[in-house]
């Protein structure tokens, strides 16, 4: 589903070129687990945000399930998050004021679905993260875990193929991110392709595949650790 070739990103600072992603060549294939990990500043995220389509490489190819990503314009790019991909966020990344459910229903809007749609559709994936009894609590009326679980039936909705989730549990206490990993397991015995960055090596057991990066290259690609 994801054909990475020769990816290179630079950042523009000032008058300087930081040369972040260094020539990355991957396959990922549909129904992988993979773990993503590597030091603080090995490009982790800038990687991530590629393959989620937030961001273009300077140059190389990005294949997401057949399509050259680079020659899509930005009406294309969005479409193609919305459809094909499911993004988490370490810091969660909800509306504030929004209710639970209307933070779940919210990609759907870009998809164009009535709100009676959107409302049923939210609710069910909300009701599979196991918050059915706080579909119209807001972030602030929720603890860390329960948020992370409103961002993952967010990720969910509109029923993506790949989920992928920049450290998802980095921000949560220990038993609270065994939560979330079961979610993840489920999620990928459901037959998604997850790709998820983790620090932790007990995290990066729920995955099949583990990568690591290191200054802006693949370092190591390990399928059936342990
Ligand atoms: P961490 O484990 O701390 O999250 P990471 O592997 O996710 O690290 P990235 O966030 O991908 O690391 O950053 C890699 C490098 O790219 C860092 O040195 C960072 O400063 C640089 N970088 C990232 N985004 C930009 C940007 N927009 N402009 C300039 N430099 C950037
Ligand atoms: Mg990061």
């Amino acid at each position: 589903v994801i054909e990475v070739k020769n990816i290179i990103r630079d950042f523009k600072l000032g008058q300087e070129t930081v040369h972040v992603l260094k020539g990355i060549n991957l396959d990922i294939k549909k129904g992988d687990y993979v773990a993503l990990m590597g030091p603080s500043g090995s490009g982790k995220s800038t990687f991530m945000n590629l393959l989620g389509c937030l961001d273009t490489p300077t140059s190389g190819e990005y294949l997401l399930n057949g399509t050259a990503v680079s020659s899509l314009n930005d009406n294309q790019l969005a479409d193609i998050r919305n459809s094909e991909i499911g993004f988490v966020f370490q810091t969660f990344n909800l509306l504030p004021r929004t209710t639970a459910l209307d933070n779940v229903a919210l990609p759907m809007v870009y998809a164009g679905k009535s709100k009676k749609d959107r409302h049923a559709r939210a609710s069910e994936v909300l009701k599979s993260v196991g918050l059915e009894d706080r579909m119209d609590h807001k972030p602030n009326q929720l603890s860390g875990g329960q948020r992370q679980r409103v961002a993952v039936a967010r990720a969910l909705v509109n029923k993506p193929s790949i989920i992928l989730a920049d450290e998802p549990t980095g921000n949560l206490d220990s038993k609270t991110s065994v939560e979330i990993m079961a979610l993840f397991d489920e999620i990928h015995a459901n037959g998604n392709t997850v790709i998820l960055v983790t620090h932790e090596e007990d995290i990066a057991e729920h995955a099949h595949r583990v990568i690591r990066l290191r200054d802006g290259l693949i370092e190591s690609d390990i399928r059936n650790p342990k």
